[in-house]
Protein backbone atom coordinates (compact mmCIF):
# COMPACT_ATOMS: atom_id res chain seq x y z
CA UNK A 1 0.00 0.00 0.00
CA UNK A 2 1.35 3.88 -0.56
CA UNK A 3 -0.07 5.93 1.39
CA UNK A 4 -0.46 9.72 0.49
CA UNK A 5 -3.21 11.03 2.54
CA UNK A 6 -1.60 12.10 5.54
CA UNK A 7 -3.06 15.96 5.52
CA UNK A 8 -6.57 13.74 6.10
CA UNK A 9 -5.15 11.48 8.68
CA UNK A 10 -2.07 9.38 10.02
CA UNK A 11 -0.93 6.42 11.07
CA UNK A 12 0.01 5.90 14.57
CA UNK A 13 2.86 6.01 16.03
CA UNK A 14 3.79 2.60 17.77
CA UNK A 15 5.69 4.50 20.12
CA UNK A 16 2.26 6.30 21.33
CA UNK A 17 0.25 2.98 20.79
CA UNK A 18 2.27 1.49 23.42
CA UNK A 19 1.78 4.38 26.02
CA UNK A 20 -2.13 4.52 25.54
CA UNK A 21 -2.09 0.84 26.64
CA UNK A 22 -0.81 1.39 29.57
CA UNK A 23 -2.30 4.66 30.54
CA UNK A 24 -5.58 3.20 29.90
CA UNK A 25 -4.90 0.02 32.30
CA UNK A 26 -3.32 1.83 35.11
CA UNK A 27 -4.54 5.18 34.81
CA UNK A 28 -8.17 4.46 34.08
CA UNK A 29 -9.58 6.64 37.31
CA UNK A 30 -12.00 9.85 37.14
CA UNK A 31 -9.45 12.88 37.41
CA UNK A 32 -12.27 14.70 38.87
CA UNK A 33 -12.39 11.96 41.51
CA UNK A 34 -11.05 12.75 45.14
CA UNK A 35 -9.40 9.19 46.04
CA UNK A 36 -5.85 8.79 45.68
CA UNK A 37 -5.88 7.07 42.01
CA UNK A 38 -8.18 10.17 40.62
CA UNK A 39 -5.31 12.92 41.84
CA UNK A 40 -2.88 10.94 40.38
CA UNK A 41 -4.89 11.02 37.32
CA UNK A 42 -5.24 14.95 37.28
CA UNK A 43 -1.92 15.07 38.25
CA UNK A 44 -0.57 13.51 35.03
CA UNK A 45 -3.28 15.37 33.47
CA UNK A 46 -2.24 18.61 34.22
CA UNK A 47 1.50 17.78 33.87
CA UNK A 48 0.45 17.39 30.23
CA UNK A 49 -0.89 20.75 30.32
CA UNK A 50 2.19 21.91 31.20
CA UNK A 51 4.05 19.99 28.85
CA UNK A 52 2.15 21.31 26.02
CA UNK A 53 2.52 24.94 26.83
CA UNK A 54 5.90 24.39 27.51
CA UNK A 55 6.17 22.42 23.78
CA UNK A 56 4.87 25.40 22.13
CA UNK A 57 6.50 28.08 24.17
CA UNK A 58 3.27 29.75 25.57
CA UNK A 59 4.06 30.69 28.51
CA UNK A 60 0.48 32.45 30.36
CA UNK A 61 -1.57 30.41 28.27
CA UNK A 62 -3.90 27.36 29.18
CA UNK A 63 -4.94 24.03 27.27
CA UNK A 64 -7.85 22.76 27.04
CA UNK A 65 -8.88 19.80 25.85
CA UNK A 66 -10.98 18.68 23.08
CA UNK A 67 -12.34 15.39 21.43
CA UNK A 68 -10.84 16.86 17.52
CA UNK A 69 -9.56 20.08 15.91
CA UNK A 70 -13.46 20.51 15.03
CA UNK A 71 -14.21 20.89 18.25
CA UNK A 72 -11.64 22.83 19.49
CA UNK A 73 -12.45 25.25 16.48
CA UNK A 74 -16.05 25.23 17.89
CA UNK A 75 -15.40 26.26 21.18
CA UNK A 76 -12.72 28.81 19.95
CA UNK A 77 -14.53 30.51 17.65
CA UNK A 78 -18.27 30.15 19.42
CA UNK A 79 -17.02 30.14 22.81
CA UNK A 80 -14.44 33.68 22.21
CA UNK A 81 -17.41 35.41 20.20
CA UNK A 82 -20.12 34.67 22.63
CA UNK A 83 -18.14 35.87 25.68
CA UNK A 84 -16.35 38.94 24.28
CA UNK A 85 -18.71 40.00 21.73
CA UNK A 86 -19.22 43.29 23.67
CA UNK A 87 -16.04 44.37 22.00
CA UNK A 88 -17.64 44.78 18.45
CA UNK A 89 -19.37 41.87 16.16
CA UNK A 90 -17.30 41.61 13.09
CA UNK A 91 -14.74 38.67 12.27
CA UNK A 92 -12.68 38.30 9.65
CA UNK A 93 -11.33 35.14 8.47
CA UNK A 94 -9.45 33.84 5.23
CA UNK A 95 -11.50 32.66 2.13
CA UNK A 96 -9.80 28.93 2.52
CA UNK A 97 -10.48 28.17 5.91
CA UNK A 98 -11.40 24.46 7.28
CA UNK A 99 -14.90 23.72 7.15
CA UNK A 100 -14.89 23.70 11.05
CA UNK A 101 -13.48 27.49 11.04
CA UNK A 102 -15.92 28.60 8.05
CA UNK A 103 -19.37 27.14 9.00
CA UNK A 104 -18.83 28.21 12.76
CA UNK A 105 -18.17 31.95 11.45
CA UNK A 106 -21.19 31.39 8.97
CA UNK A 107 -23.18 30.01 12.19
CA UNK A 108 -22.26 32.64 14.34
CA UNK A 109 -23.20 35.35 11.64
CA UNK A 110 -26.72 33.74 10.91
CA UNK A 111 -27.40 33.06 14.88
CA UNK A 112 -25.89 35.64 16.66
CA UNK A 113 -25.40 38.53 14.41
CA UNK A 114 -21.39 38.43 13.75
CA UNK A 115 -20.42 40.25 10.71
CA UNK A 116 -17.94 38.26 8.12
CA UNK A 117 -14.92 39.84 6.38
CA UNK A 118 -13.46 37.67 4.14
CA UNK A 119 -9.57 38.35 3.49
CA UNK A 120 -8.35 38.41 -0.17
CA UNK A 121 -5.36 36.28 -1.06
CA UNK A 122 -1.37 37.45 -2.35
CA UNK A 123 -0.31 35.87 -5.04
CA UNK A 124 1.47 33.12 -3.70
CA UNK A 125 -2.14 32.46 -2.07
CA UNK A 126 -0.95 33.91 1.37
CA UNK A 127 -3.68 36.27 2.89
CA UNK A 128 -3.27 39.67 1.65
CA UNK A 129 -1.76 42.02 4.31
CA UNK A 130 -2.72 44.90 3.06
CA UNK A 131 -5.99 43.84 3.04
CA UNK A 132 -5.98 42.29 6.35
CA UNK A 133 -4.72 46.07 7.54
CA UNK A 134 -7.99 47.39 5.65
CA UNK A 135 -10.41 45.43 7.17
CA UNK A 136 -9.78 45.67 10.86
CA UNK A 137 -11.22 48.26 13.10
CA UNK A 138 -12.78 48.67 16.20
CA UNK A 139 -15.66 46.70 16.06
CA UNK A 140 -13.27 43.55 15.16
CA UNK A 141 -13.48 40.75 17.63
CA UNK A 142 -12.12 37.87 15.97
CA UNK A 143 -9.27 37.41 13.60
CA UNK A 144 -9.37 33.43 12.36
CA UNK A 145 -6.40 32.78 9.45
CA UNK A 146 -4.84 29.41 9.11
CA UNK A 147 -1.35 29.24 9.28
CA UNK A 148 -1.34 26.25 6.75
CA UNK A 149 -4.06 25.41 4.41
CA UNK A 150 -5.05 21.72 4.51
CA UNK A 151 -5.83 21.38 0.92
CA UNK A 152 -2.64 23.50 -1.21
CA UNK A 153 -0.26 23.65 1.89
CA UNK A 154 -0.39 27.77 1.46
CA UNK A 155 1.52 29.41 4.49
CA UNK A 156 0.28 32.33 6.32
CA UNK A 157 2.71 34.73 7.87
CA UNK A 158 1.89 34.48 12.03
CA UNK A 159 4.37 37.60 12.42
CA UNK A 160 3.11 39.76 9.71
CA UNK A 161 -0.50 38.94 10.74
CA UNK A 162 0.44 39.92 14.19
CA UNK A 163 2.02 43.22 13.05
CA UNK A 164 -0.83 44.32 11.33
CA UNK A 165 -3.32 43.60 13.95
CA UNK A 166 -0.99 45.19 17.01
CA UNK A 167 -2.57 48.80 16.89
CA UNK A 168 -5.84 46.53 17.71
CA UNK A 169 -4.62 44.92 21.07
CA UNK A 170 -8.52 43.53 22.00
CA UNK A 171 -8.89 41.95 18.46
CA UNK A 172 -8.36 37.78 19.72
CA UNK A 173 -6.29 36.13 16.91
CA UNK A 174 -7.19 32.70 16.50
CA UNK A 175 -4.90 30.39 14.06
CA UNK A 176 -6.06 26.97 13.15
CA UNK A 177 -2.75 25.26 13.29
CA UNK A 178 -3.64 22.23 12.50
CA UNK A 179 -1.77 21.08 9.58
CA UNK A 180 1.08 22.91 11.05
CA UNK A 181 2.25 21.44 13.97
CA UNK A 182 5.28 19.24 13.66
CA UNK A 183 5.41 20.42 9.73
CA UNK A 184 6.50 23.95 9.99
CA UNK A 185 7.85 26.49 12.43
CA UNK A 186 5.47 28.22 13.86
CA UNK A 187 5.58 31.67 16.54
CA UNK A 188 3.01 30.58 18.53
CA UNK A 189 3.23 33.25 21.32
CA UNK A 190 1.85 35.66 18.76
CA UNK A 191 -1.54 34.02 18.67
CA UNK A 192 -4.41 34.24 21.18
CA UNK A 193 -5.64 31.02 20.73
CA UNK A 194 -5.03 27.98 18.39
CA UNK A 195 -6.02 24.30 17.59
CA UNK A 196 -4.87 21.17 16.67
CA UNK A 197 -5.43 17.35 16.87
CA UNK A 198 -3.49 14.25 17.80
CA UNK A 199 -4.16 12.17 14.97
CA UNK A 200 -2.81 14.45 12.06
CA UNK A 201 0.67 14.15 13.77
CA UNK A 202 0.68 10.60 14.35
CA UNK A 203 -1.47 10.43 17.62
CA UNK A 204 -4.55 9.21 18.52
CA UNK A 205 -7.91 9.78 16.35
CA UNK A 206 -10.21 11.74 19.20
CA UNK A 207 -7.87 14.24 20.38
CA UNK A 208 -7.56 17.56 19.85
CA UNK A 209 -6.87 21.07 21.69
CA UNK A 210 -7.40 24.30 22.07
CA UNK A 211 -4.24 26.84 23.50
CA UNK A 212 -5.31 29.99 24.67
CA UNK A 213 -4.06 32.67 26.45
CA UNK A 214 -4.94 32.10 30.57
CA UNK A 215 -6.84 35.36 30.61
CA UNK A 216 -8.96 34.66 27.54
CA UNK A 217 -12.77 32.20 28.99
CA UNK A 218 -14.63 31.47 26.14
CA UNK A 219 -18.28 30.59 27.01
CA UNK A 220 -18.81 26.57 26.86
CA UNK A 221 -20.47 24.72 24.64
CA UNK A 222 -20.82 21.64 26.33
CA UNK A 223 -22.50 22.92 29.28
CA UNK A 224 -22.61 20.33 32.46
CA UNK A 225 -19.92 19.76 35.10
CA UNK A 226 -16.93 22.27 35.70
CA UNK A 227 -14.24 19.94 33.58
CA UNK A 228 -11.87 21.79 31.74
CA UNK A 229 -12.20 25.12 33.16
CA UNK A 230 -15.35 24.95 32.39
CA UNK A 231 -15.58 25.15 28.80
CA UNK A 232 -16.31 21.68 28.34
CA UNK A 233 -18.21 19.31 30.85
CA UNK A 234 -18.16 15.66 30.95
CA UNK A 235 -15.56 13.28 32.33
CA UNK A 236 -12.06 13.64 30.94
CA UNK A 237 -10.27 11.36 28.77
CA UNK A 238 -7.24 11.60 30.46
CA UNK A 239 -5.19 8.58 28.93
CA UNK A 240 -6.04 10.57 25.73
CA UNK A 241 -5.23 14.01 27.25
CA UNK A 242 -2.02 12.47 29.01
CA UNK A 243 -1.17 11.01 25.69
CA UNK A 244 -1.52 14.18 23.60
CA UNK A 245 1.65 15.72 25.41
CA UNK A 246 3.53 12.79 24.38
CA UNK A 247 2.68 12.90 21.26
CA UNK A 248 3.25 16.28 20.55
CA UNK A 249 6.54 16.34 22.12
CA UNK A 250 7.85 13.37 19.58
CA UNK A 251 6.46 15.58 16.40
CA UNK A 252 8.18 18.77 17.64
CA UNK A 253 11.44 16.98 18.86
CA UNK A 254 11.72 15.36 14.87
CA UNK A 255 10.15 18.46 13.37
CA UNK A 256 13.06 18.85 11.72
CA UNK A 257 14.83 15.67 10.91
CA UNK A 258 11.14 14.72 9.09
CA UNK A 259 10.92 17.86 7.39
CA UNK A 260 14.27 17.48 5.39
CA UNK A 261 13.38 14.31 4.20
CA UNK A 262 9.91 15.45 3.12
CA UNK A 263 11.07 18.53 1.82
CA UNK A 264 13.53 16.06 -0.54
CA UNK A 265 10.39 13.86 -1.41
CA UNK A 266 8.41 17.14 -2.19
CA UNK A 267 10.99 18.51 -4.47
CA UNK A 268 11.15 15.15 -6.55
CA UNK A 269 7.25 14.82 -6.90
CA UNK A 270 7.43 18.44 -7.90
CA UNK A 271 10.03 18.34 -10.50
CA UNK A 272 8.10 15.00 -11.90
CA UNK A 273 4.95 16.97 -11.98
CA UNK A 274 6.78 20.36 -13.78
CA UNK A 275 8.43 17.95 -16.26
CA UNK A 276 4.64 17.03 -18.25
CA UNK A 277 3.35 20.41 -17.97
CA UNK A 278 0.89 19.39 -20.62
CA UNK A 279 -0.67 17.37 -18.64
CA UNK A 280 -0.71 19.11 -14.97
CA UNK A 281 -0.59 22.34 -13.26
CA UNK A 282 1.16 22.56 -9.88
CA UNK A 283 -1.45 24.51 -7.55
CA UNK A 284 0.70 24.28 -4.35
CA UNK A 285 3.41 27.24 -3.62
CA UNK A 286 6.93 26.68 -3.43
CA UNK A 287 6.83 26.45 -0.26
CA UNK A 288 4.38 23.61 1.00
CA UNK A 289 6.74 20.67 1.41
CA UNK A 290 4.19 18.38 3.25
CA UNK A 291 1.51 18.60 1.05
CA UNK A 292 1.47 18.79 -2.87
CA UNK A 293 -1.79 19.63 -5.05
CA UNK A 294 -1.66 19.79 -8.11
CA UNK A 295 -4.82 19.89 -11.03
CA UNK A 296 -5.38 17.24 -13.91
CA UNK A 297 -5.32 19.40 -17.52
CA UNK A 298 -6.80 16.36 -19.51
CA UNK A 299 -8.55 14.18 -16.97
CA UNK A 300 -11.47 13.93 -14.27
CA UNK A 301 -9.61 13.53 -10.92
CA UNK A 302 -12.27 11.14 -9.44
CA UNK A 303 -11.45 8.87 -12.50
CA UNK A 304 -7.71 8.85 -11.52
CA UNK A 305 -8.47 8.52 -7.56
CA UNK A 306 -10.24 5.02 -8.43
CA UNK A 307 -7.55 3.66 -10.68
CA UNK A 308 -4.73 4.67 -8.42
CA UNK A 309 -7.24 3.16 -5.44
CA UNK A 310 -6.89 -0.03 -7.80
CA UNK A 311 -3.71 -0.37 -7.24
CA UNK A 312 -3.85 0.26 -3.45
CA UNK A 313 -2.52 3.73 -3.89
CA UNK A 314 -4.29 6.13 -1.75
CA UNK A 315 -4.20 10.01 -1.87
CA UNK A 316 -7.04 12.88 -1.34
CA UNK A 317 -8.73 15.24 -3.84
CA UNK A 318 -10.31 18.26 -1.80
CA UNK A 319 -10.28 17.74 1.92
CA UNK A 320 -11.77 14.66 3.74
CA UNK A 321 -14.11 16.67 5.40
CA UNK A 322 -15.69 18.37 2.20
CA UNK A 323 -15.32 15.44 -0.32
CA UNK A 324 -18.22 13.75 0.78
CA UNK A 325 -20.58 16.62 -0.57
CA UNK A 326 -18.90 16.34 -4.08
CA UNK A 327 -17.76 19.77 -4.25
CA UNK A 328 -15.08 20.85 -5.91
CA UNK A 329 -11.92 22.26 -3.66
CA UNK A 330 -12.74 25.15 -1.76
CA UNK A 331 -8.95 25.96 -1.44
CA UNK A 332 -8.31 25.37 -5.21
CA UNK A 333 -11.33 27.74 -6.19
CA UNK A 334 -10.20 30.69 -3.78
CA UNK A 335 -6.38 30.49 -5.24
CA UNK A 336 -6.96 29.52 -8.91
CA UNK A 337 -10.43 30.81 -9.42
CA UNK A 338 -11.12 28.10 -12.11
CA UNK A 339 -13.52 25.91 -11.19
CA UNK A 340 -12.22 22.97 -13.49
CA UNK A 341 -9.17 22.66 -11.66
CA UNK A 342 -10.72 22.66 -8.26
CA UNK A 343 -12.83 19.82 -9.70
CA UNK A 344 -10.23 17.84 -10.81
CA UNK A 345 -6.90 18.50 -8.03
CA UNK A 346 -4.94 15.50 -6.83
CA UNK A 347 -3.56 16.38 -2.94
CA UNK A 348 -0.63 14.34 -2.30
CA UNK A 349 0.26 14.39 1.60
CA UNK A 350 3.03 13.25 3.09
CA UNK A 351 4.52 11.20 6.12
CA UNK A 352 8.30 11.39 6.81
CA UNK A 353 8.08 7.54 6.61
CA UNK A 354 7.30 7.93 2.34
CA UNK A 355 9.43 7.30 -0.17
CA UNK A 356 11.13 8.36 -3.56
CA UNK A 357 10.61 5.07 -4.54
CA UNK A 358 6.81 4.79 -3.56
CA UNK A 359 6.44 8.58 -5.59
CA UNK A 360 7.82 6.67 -8.85
CA UNK A 361 5.59 3.53 -8.38
CA UNK A 362 2.62 6.62 -8.01
CA UNK A 363 3.81 8.55 -10.53
CA UNK A 364 4.11 5.99 -13.25
CA UNK A 365 0.60 4.77 -12.44
CA UNK A 366 -0.98 8.64 -12.65
CA UNK A 367 0.99 9.02 -15.85
CA UNK A 368 -0.58 5.23 -17.16
CA UNK A 369 -4.22 6.56 -16.28
CA UNK A 370 -3.96 10.37 -17.61
CA UNK A 371 -2.42 8.78 -21.05
CA UNK A 372 -4.68 5.80 -20.97
CA UNK A 373 -2.29 3.44 -20.96
CA UNK A 374 0.07 4.98 -23.21
CA UNK A 375 2.68 5.55 -21.07
CA UNK A 376 6.27 4.08 -22.25
N1 LIG B 1 -8.42 22.18 10.56
C1 LIG B 1 -7.65 21.76 9.56
C2 LIG B 1 -6.75 22.75 8.88
C3 LIG B 1 -7.68 20.43 9.16
O1 LIG B 1 -6.89 20.02 8.15
C4 LIG B 1 -8.55 19.53 9.81
C5 LIG B 1 -8.65 18.08 9.37
N2 LIG B 1 -9.02 17.91 8.04
C6 LIG B 1 -9.34 20.01 10.86
C7 LIG B 1 -9.25 21.34 11.21
C8 LIG B 1 -10.27 19.13 11.60
O2 LIG B 1 -9.53 18.25 12.39
P1 LIG B 1 -10.20 17.06 13.17
O3 LIG B 1 -10.26 15.93 12.20
O4 LIG B 1 -9.28 16.78 14.32
O5 LIG B 1 -11.52 17.50 13.61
Amino acid sequence: MIYFDNASTTKIDPRVLETYNNLLTTYFANPNGTHLLAREVNRLQDKARSEILKLFNYPNGKVIFTSSATEANNLALIGLYLNYKNRGNEIIMSPYEHPSVRNVINYLQEQHGAVIKILRLDTNGSVDLNHLANLVNKNTVLVSIMAVNNEVGNINDINAIKEVLKPYPKIIFHSDVTQAVGKVKLPYDKVDAFTFSSHKINGLKGSGALVLRANLNPHPIILGGAQEDGCRAGTSNAPTNILLAKTLRFSLEEQEARGKKVYDLSNYLRSLISGRKDLFYLVSPANSAYIVNFALLTTKASIVLNGLENLDIFVGTTSSCSAKLDEPSHSVLAITNDKKMAENSLRVSFSHENTRAEIDTFFNALLDLVLGGKNE
